[in-house]
């Protein structure tokens, strides 16, 4: 459920009327509604009460600090995984101990970085980064929080390039040399275990690889309180899908995605964090563009936008689908037709849609691309010196734009001739 809806025949994003936002902005824009990032979030913490529990929302989905401070001010927590992100949560007021830093290759000076300004813990993932952590911290007279983050050999039954739980797969430890390893971060001068963290994958649509994951956490939190380790934190991750095409296949919802998580470890005296990145961004941001050309091709016919893959790129990476609609609807039973929607990169691979039923739009009209808040902007790139795409921010009938499209001048400025050319 968002707040994109149509009122009088207009899209509009919560109480403000897409082409409003068009007419100042120019396109292509993002455009996310405070009121569904909200909603999202909260439904997480609703699944999850009463355990006590902190809902981590995954920075790299949607990382604007605007964005940040909506969560962070409703008591989110914030997953991270970049010095850069962790710089983003830090500048949107999110207090270290709400910051959890995931990712298979943090560097020394990230590790420092989260040190000094506060930590909540480090998902380890290897060895060697384990090692090098104790050193860190040691060397600073700190103490690190950690989870180890194991790999639980379980197929995500997704795309495979956000399939993260095989063991196949660079991420985490295998799960059945975790215990091996808890021992050495015991040992470790400037370790502190505190739980277990597991993260299978992206875009998930059924629970039961979210179960079969779990159902070895718990397994192993067992084993390892046998070993003597306190395991008073579980990191289950994030991962749950979202609907991209409107059928009546509808991923579970949060309050299933709670339930399962209660029964399978509910007894455990655990606090549970998740870390939901797209089910709370995804529905929360559409990308608006304007029609360039209608340009009738051999058979085929393209609608040429001014929004591309570097604004987009989720269709070309991934193949992935995005409903495109209109911003101003046509009446009732008017014609459709066949369209292949591009943007004007030059790349055969800057194609959204191939063959998709539109309206007749013409030369100047606004589409809008549904469920584009996660991996939208944040994946955003100047290819073909396009300026990065700007983003607003819609609150009731209040918006803003909370980033602004950069001008040529600031994209030329940050090259330097050498003198010596
Ligand atoms: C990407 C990622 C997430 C968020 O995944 P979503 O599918 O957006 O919920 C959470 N945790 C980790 C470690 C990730 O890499």
């Amino acid at each position: 459920m968002d707040h994109f809806l149509y009122k009088g025949g207009i899209l509009h994003a919560e109480d403000v009327a897409i082409p409003d936002i068009a007419a100042q902005v120019g396109t292509p824009f993002y455009v996310y509604s405070a009121a569904t990032l909200t909603r999202h979030y909260q439904l997480f913490t609703e699944a999850l009460s009463p355990l006590p529990h902190l809902v981590c929302f995954a920075i790299k989905s949607l990382s604007n600090v605007a964005v940040l401070k909506l969560l962070g001010d409703m008591g989110a927590g914030m997953d991270v995984v970049s010095g850069g992100e962790y710089r983003r949560a830090r500048a949107a007021g999110v207090p270290g101990d709400r910051i959890v830093f995931s990712g298979v290759g943090k560097t020394r000076d990230e590790m420092r970085l989260a040190l000094t300004d506060g930590i909540r813990q480090f998902n380890v993932e290897s060895e060697p980064e384990l090692r090098a952590l104790s050193e860190v911290a040691a060397s600073m007279g700190r103490t690190a929080p950690i989870t180890l983050r194991v790999n639980p050999d379980v197929d995500a039954k997704t795309h495979e390039k956000i399939a993260t739980g095989k063991s196949e797969n660079k991420f985490g430890i295998p799960i059945a040399k975790a215990r091996e390893v808890y021992a050495e971060a015991a040992r470790l001068p400037g370790i502190e275990v505190v739980g277990v963290d597991v993260h299978i994958g992206s875009q998930l649509t059924d629970l039961a690889p979210f179960e079969a994951a779990f159902t070895k956490v718990r397994e192993l939190t067992l084993a390892l309180r046998a070993d003597g380790h306190v395991i008073r934190r579980l990191d289950l991750g994030g991962g749950l899908g979202i609907p991209y095409t409107r059928s009546n296949e509808a991923p579970p919802l949060p309050t299933d995605y709670g339930a399962m998580i209660k029964r399978v470890l509910g007894d455990l005296e655990v606090e549970v964090e998740i870390e939901p990145g797209r089910l709370i961004s995804g529905n929360s941001g559409i990308l608006v563009s304007s029609v360039i050309y209608v340009k009738n091709g051999e058979g085929r016919d393209f609608l040429i936008l001014d929004a591309a893959m570097n604004d987009l790129v989720r269709p070309s990476m991934y193949g992935a689908h995005h409903d495109i609609v209109p911003v101003v609807e046509g009446a009732p039973g008017s014609p459709t037709h066949p369209f292949d929607v591009v943007g004007p990169v030059c790349e055969t691979g800057d194609t959204f849609a191939k063959g998709r039923e539109l309206a007749l739009l013409a030369e100047g009209d606004l589409v809008a691309f549904r469920s584009a808040g996660a991996y939208g902007a944040v994946m955003a790139s100047e290819y073909n010196t396009r300026p990065l795409v700007p983003e607003v921010l819609v609150k009731g009938d209040h918006f803003a734009v909370i980033r602004a499209r950069p001008s040529f001048d600031e994209i030329l400025s940050r090259d330097t001739i050498p003198a010596w050319l």
